[in-house]
């Protein structure tokens, strides 16, 4: 076979409009953990799920650890999940077990894709489409775009739910109030988080998965951002029963 420098471009071409999804059942803003886990208990009852990542890497904040240590802690209570993304946990006593941040990342991904959820990295998203006071998707753009402060209009890709996972910045949930549309937090508006408490920090992301405006669901570090919770330290299986929580609940709401 003799490379052909536009056969080569064309086959980018073709696959990446063949993958690419217009029409989603959920868009998940943010891969890191809360994100990937939502991902997958979602692709796996079936459902189309693209998952927007404006970084080049997926993962967010599980690459970094606590304090640069490439260790991640997770406590008994995730392990169930764990097991679902056929993650193996080292016993570290006293219900905690670790994994190494590169292998935690590199195996949830995997597993995600294998569940059939696209990953668009690069791409980030900059507002939402909302008709009839409900989200029904959301508005992209390549992420080097707003790095290199181009002017180029963004493309909108349509939505049945939409997932803020964008961790403490809570971007998308920020983009709703940013509008003037009411939102669901006590003050009607992002609370902040709060000091460290990890029992608490940890059951709060957790317990406060919900639906911030029709259509519109937040999980992981965003929920202690919007209805200001404690933060956790590095400590990730909230995270990742967070993403568990808000799947379970928008596979509910797709379901009526
Ligand atoms: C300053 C700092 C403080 C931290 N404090 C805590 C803490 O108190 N407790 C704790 O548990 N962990 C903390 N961490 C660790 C870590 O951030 C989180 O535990 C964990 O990674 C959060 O998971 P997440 O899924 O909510 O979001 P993240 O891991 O933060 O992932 C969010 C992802 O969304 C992407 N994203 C954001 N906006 C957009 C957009 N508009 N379009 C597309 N993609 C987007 C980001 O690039 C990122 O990859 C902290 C990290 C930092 C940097």
């Amino acid at each position: 076979m003799k490379e052909n420098e536009t056969e080569i471009t064309k086959r980018i071409m073709e696959r990446f409009w063949e993958d690419f999804p217009l029409e989603l059942d959920v868009a998940i803003i943010g891969a890191g953990p809360s994100g990937l886990a939502a991902s997958k208990y979602i692709a796996q009852a079936g459902k189309t799920v693209g998952i927007f990542e404006k970084k080049l890497s997926i993962g967010g904040g599980i690459w970094g650890g606590g304090m640069l240590f490439p260790v991640i802690v997770v406590q008994a209570e995730a392990l169930p999940i764990l097991e679902d993304l056929n993650i193996k946990g080292r016993d570290a006593g006293d219900g905690y077990y670790t994994l190494n941040a590169v292998e935690f990342v590199t195996k949830l991904g995997s597993n995600v894709i294998d569940c059939g959820a696209k990953i668009l990295n690069g791409m980030e998203v900059e507002d939402l489409i909302i008709k009839n006071d409900e989200v029904s998707g959301v508005v992209i753009n390549w992420s080097a775009v707003s790095i290199a402060r181009l002017h180029v209009d963004p493309l909108g890709i349509r939505a049945r739910a939409v997932i803020d996972a964008t961790g403490h910045q809570c971007e998308v949930c920020k983009m709703v109030l940013s509008r003037g549309y009411k939102f669901a937090a006590k003050s009607g508006a992002i609370e902040g988080e709060k000091a460290m408490d990890v029992e608490s920090g940890e059951r709060f992301v957790v317990e406060n998965v919900r639906e911030v405006y029709p259509n519109l669901w937040v999980t992981g570090m965003a929920v202690s951002a919007v209805f200001g919770g404690p933060r956790m330290g590095p400590i990730f299986g909230g995270m990742i029963k967070s993403g568990k929580r808000v799947a379970e609940l928008v596979l509910k709401k797709l379901s009526k």
